[in-house]
């Protein structure tokens, strides 16, 4: 077993604290990966405090994980010593079936194995996230990060970044295309940037005047502020698609109004609660879709990943070290980050 420490949650809602974690040793086709960054995203929030459902206590959450590699298996032909390496949401999943023939893990029909939240396949201990100094992936689950992009800002491209940009090549978000985003937060943000390097046109939907300005600095073509009647009037029928990244429960109908003959808008914010029903009317006297969409496979993020470095999107983050995650999580919730923490795990207590 590879000792290593971590930062835990002993039950729902309890305050992470220091916790020492043993992973396998490495399987032939194993990566050893010592983790440099890991972004906090808000599933580990809800995970942690037990909104997702049972867990295994302790519980290490972080699933945008960017680290170097330490070690690998015998037949691991993937990834060397020294490469600079990510891990995202799944670490494993049956191999098998449809989905998964075809590199769309996130759909396995069995149950996509998750970084944390499952159960790991050699050992059938429970999986235990990126808080924490090592970590033990399939090779076919680690990422190559690319050359010239920010280690720390694409932490969170595992998670965030590949949520929205899956949706958007989906439906084919390019040049000639006039888009919607609402939400901006660490997915909001990073949407932002993607679709404007896929060259569309992007109107940034905020429910906050105060966020007017910051929308405009990330970028955006244009700023709506939802509440206004009158400016959500001049907006209807103008959109081909739109992305709605919030996973508070709210009205879907004013953002489908925007829409066009055809237009789709796609949901990718899992909420506590359910949204209010969507009026029918307002699919079908324009002939509207309602979809959703779930992070991406493993070759569409490291797509994901190329892409971002190519157009240099990265996201923005403020660091954070190991003992600040739990006052971290507090700021998250109150919506007082730009746009993502990411934590520097050079400040991981040593065991
Ligand atoms: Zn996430
Ligand atoms: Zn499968």
């Amino acid at each position: 077993m590879i000792k290593t420490n971590s930062y835990a949650a002993h039950s729902p809602g309890e305050a992470l604290k220091p916790w020492p974690l043993e992973r396998r040793d490495p399987e032939p086709n194993d990566i050893v990966i010592e983790i440099v960054y890991c972004g906090i995203c808000h599933s580990d929030i809800h995970t942690v405090r037990g909104e997702w459902g049972e867990q295994n206590w302790p519980f290490v959450a972080g699933h945008e994980i960017i680290g170097r590699v330490i070690a690998t298996g015998d037949k691991a032909s993937l990834h060397k010593v020294g490469d600079m390496v990510g891990v995202g949401c799944m670490v494993d999943s049956c191999r098998t079936c449809a989905p998964c023939e075809v590199r769309m893990e996130q759909f396995c029909e069995n149950g996509f194995n998750g970084t944390y939240s499952g159960i790991e396949k050699p050992t059938g201990r429970p999986t235990y996230g990126g808080y924490s100094g090592v970590i033990v992936v399939h090779e076919d689950f680690v990422l190559r990060l690319p050359e010239g992009l920010d280690p720390a800002g694409a932490a969170p491209l595992l998670c965030a970044g590949i949520t929205t940009y899956s949706p958007l090549r989906r439906w084919n978000v390019g040049p000639g295309m006039k888009i919607g985003i609402v939400g901006l937060g660490g997915l909001g943000h990073v949407a932002l940037k993607i679709a404007k390097a896929m060259g569309a046109h992007v109107t940034f939907f905020t429910t906050s005047p105060e966020k007017v300005e910051d929308a405009k600095a990330l970028g955006a073509h244009e700023v709506v502020i939802s509440t206004d009647p009158a400016a959500m009037e001049a907006a209807a029928y103008t959109l081909d698609f739109v992305l709605d990244t919030v996973s508070a429960p709210h009205d879907l109908d004013p953002y489908l109004e925007t829409l066009r003959i055809d237009g789709t808008m796609c949901l990718v914010g899992m909420p506590e609660a359910p949204h209010p029903s969507p009026d029918p009317g307002s699919l079908i006297l324009k002939r509207r879709s309602l979809a959703g969409s779930i992070t991406g496979g493993l070759t569409e993020t490291q797509e994901m990943l190329d892409f971002c470095a190519e157009h240099g999107i990265a996201a923005d983050y403020e660091m954070v070290a190991m003992d600040e995650v739990n006052e971290a999580y507090e700021k998250l919730l109150a919506g007082q980050v730009k746009y993502r923490f990411v934590i520097d795990m050079a400040t991981m207590p040593a065991l």
